[in-house]
């Protein structure tokens, strides 16, 4: 595994954001002039449009709504709807959403089919699923609060105690149960990215609300108070799977960034040994292929139970796993609002190690050259005064 090597964008296989629903027009007007503000109003309250049916999730028009023009944000909710509906169909192309219609049929079969195990899974039960100081933590919602129940090991991951061990027992079983299923019945599944050949998509097989819950009222608190620059308040869809390590499963992971603007990565079991979790610095599209700085260096090993928070964009690999089994539960968050803001932008220094380095140096070379000049007319000046003096 060389870190030299290029960085891999880790994608999903499929269009796994999962929003889609009913049909989609095949005419698209073209406006040119729907435009969403830079900066959000924070003190408008946004509508619920989860009633709808929309081909977008309802979650993504309620954190949009924030970034219409002002004359917009108190007109009749479906001129809202409309409005929005132009950006995100220029934002997803025809042949994106056709394969997002395809990938909920193939959700709606396996969810039709497959029965599950543990039924207390598939919805939200805060008490039930967290450690009491995380619940706690997160129902405070102040940095201070999160803070108090985490470590920042090196800058921008964060580690905390999260899931109960019978969570994660029957999550890990619930997996199982559902291989089991896959292999029965022969039914071929999609692998949750590009790089991982085992694992499943939680998503596909009915866990999708419960971990749509989980983003909104756990991980986006936290990404709002540590990610704000990339989205983390802002966070609207996410992709929800596990991935398996062992000898006989996926052994390691080349060195990778994230489909996500926020990671949640946590450990759910077994026994294993190895497998640690390798960060080398945060960095733009740009600079995804640049020198790693040594502060930068950061090595985790991974406990059951608990769960590591960063950004997508922080370049990372996992080890070998040399004996047991490991497997992790990852949700991958996103928020359009920020994919579609960054088109607009070219310095990301804001996070980007990179783009941070070459500002400092941009700095750097511009005081050098103001010092240089000062200095020139320092020496100039002396030889004007002697002149104005001899005269
Ligand atoms: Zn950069």
């Amino acid at each position: 595994m060389s870190l030299d090597g290029a960085v891999e964008r880790r994608k999903e296989t499929q269009a796994g954001t999962g929003n889609g629903n009913g049909v989609v027009t095949a005419s698209v007007p073209s406006y040119v002039t729907h435009r969403l503000r830079l900066n959000p109003n924070t003190d408008h309250k946004p509508d619920s449009y989860e009633d709808l049916q929309l081909e977008f999730s309802p979650l993504l028009f309620s954190s949009l709504e924030r970034y219409l023009p002002p004359t917009l944000l108190n007109v009749a909710r479906e001129s809202k709807v409309q409005y929005m509906r132009e950006i995100l169909l220029r934002y997803s192309p025809e042949g994106e959403r056709t394969r997002v219609q395809k990938h909920r049929e193939y959700r709606q079969k396996i969810i039709s089919n497959y029965q599950p195990l543990h039924r207390e899974l598939y919805t939200m039960h805060a008490d039930n699923f967290f450690v009491p100081s995380f619940r706690e933590a997160v129902r405070e919602n102040t940095e201070e609060s999160f803070r108090s129940i985490m470590t920042e090991p090196s800058p921008g991951v964060f580690a905390f105690e999260m899931l109960q061990p019978h969570f994660c027992g029957l999550l890990l079983s619930e997996v199982e149960n559902f291989e089991k299923w896959v292999h029965e019945t022969k039914f071929r599944i999609m692998r949750p990215n590009t790089m991982n050949k085992h694992g499943a998509v939680l998503d596909d097989f009915g866990l999708e609300t419960m971990l749509d819950k989980l983003m909104e009222d756990f991980v986006r608190p936290l990404s709002k108070a540590f990610f704000p620059e990339v989205g983390g308040s802002t966070l609207d869809t996410h992709h929800g799977f596990v991935v398996e390590y062992g000898m006989d499963r996926d052994v390691d992971l080349g060195f990778h960034v994230d489909d996500s603007e926020v990671t949640l990565n946590v450990c759910l079991g077994k026994q294993f040994s190895g497998g640690e979790l390798f960060f080398r610095g945060i960095r733009c599209e740009k600079h995804v292929n640049t020198e790693t700085q040594s502060e930068e260096i950061f090595d985790y090993s991974h406990v059951p139970g608990r769960a590591i928070l960063h950004r997508g964009r922080h370049r990372h690999g996992a080890r070998a796993t040399t004996s047991g089994h490991r497997i992790n539960l990852l949700l991958w968050c996103r928020s359009s609002v920020f994919r579609e803001l960054r088109k607009y932008q070219k310095d990301f220094s804001g996070w980007c190690g990179e783009c941070l380095r070459e500002k400092k140096e941009r700095q750097r070379q511009s005081v050098a050259a103001t010092k240089m000049e000062l200095l020139k007319r320092e020496g100039e000046a002396p030889k004007e005064a002697a002149k104005e003096a001899a005269s």
